[in-house]
């Protein structure tokens, strides 16, 4: 099966694990997920799992892309900050369902190769940045949704302080058990709600930018 014969199977087993919105199945049956991933693992860029990146780093399985961004429940209009760009697949998504997305990458060659990638698709409202999401991107904020690809042992203060009231964090954090767990967390005028999504494994969120060299990532 071709690529593009792939990639519309993929989303037909979105559905069945419960992606079922309708923008984001869009967007996922629009993006070419191989052109993500080194040429070695293209060939498995429509499978069910997740897949290496570089650098130590992941890409989530399908699924779990498409259920934290059914999650965040975006409307056309709105400025969502993302913590994590990694290959860069996520933030294509992002682009095509809201006005502006910020990314943030620590990793500089992973930022790099994000923002090629980017710019040979043609997308011209990803904004990125080399440097720790834990501070969020204060210039940009407030924004209407934020969400981090990695998982950290807590809200992070600052994009605490950076999500509008009304606005919604899909974020992974690691429990005290172990568990990674997805948070869906509201703000509202009294404070912070959060719902549990789904169960599933993440790289660490980690503090400072580092430029990749001498294995410093790890
Ligand atoms: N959404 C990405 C997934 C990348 S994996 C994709 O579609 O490919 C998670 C990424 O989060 C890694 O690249 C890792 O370097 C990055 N990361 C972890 N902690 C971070 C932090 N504090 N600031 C910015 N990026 C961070």
């Amino acid at each position: 099966m071709n690529l593009d014969g792939r990639r519309i199977r993929m989303v037909m087993e979105l559905r069945r694990l419960g992606v079922t919105d309708p923008r984001v199945l869009g967007v996922m049956e629009r993006c070419p997920r191989d052109e993500f991933l080194a040429p070695a693992w293209a060939d498995q860029a429509y499978e069910e799992r997740p897949l290496p990146i570089g650098y130590d780093q992941t890409i989530s399985q399908p699924s779990v892309v498409g259920l934290m961004l059914q999650a965040l429940d975006i409307k056309a209009g709105q400025r969502v900050l993302e913590i994590g760009v990694g290959s860069g697949y996520q933030t294509a998504l992002l682009s095509g369902l809201c006005r502006a997305v910020y990314g943030i990458e620590r990793i500089k060659p992973l930022l790099d190769l994000a923002e090629e990638r980017i710019r040979k698709l043609a997308i011209r409202n990803a904004f990125l940045r080399w440097g720790d999401g834990g501070l969020g991107w204060p210039e940009a904020a407030p924004y209407d949704r934020i969400i981090a690809a990695a998982a950290a042992n807590d809200l992070p203060g600052a994009l605490a302080d950076q999500i509008k009231t009304g606005g919604v964090i899909v974020l992974p954090i690691r429990q005290g058990d172990g568990a990674q767990r997805i948070w869906r967390i509201l703000r509202d005028d009294s404070g912070f709600k959060t719902e549990e999504i789904c169960q599933a494994p993440f790289v660490p969120f980690l503090s400072g930018a580092v430029s990749g060299e001498n294995r410093e990532w790890a």
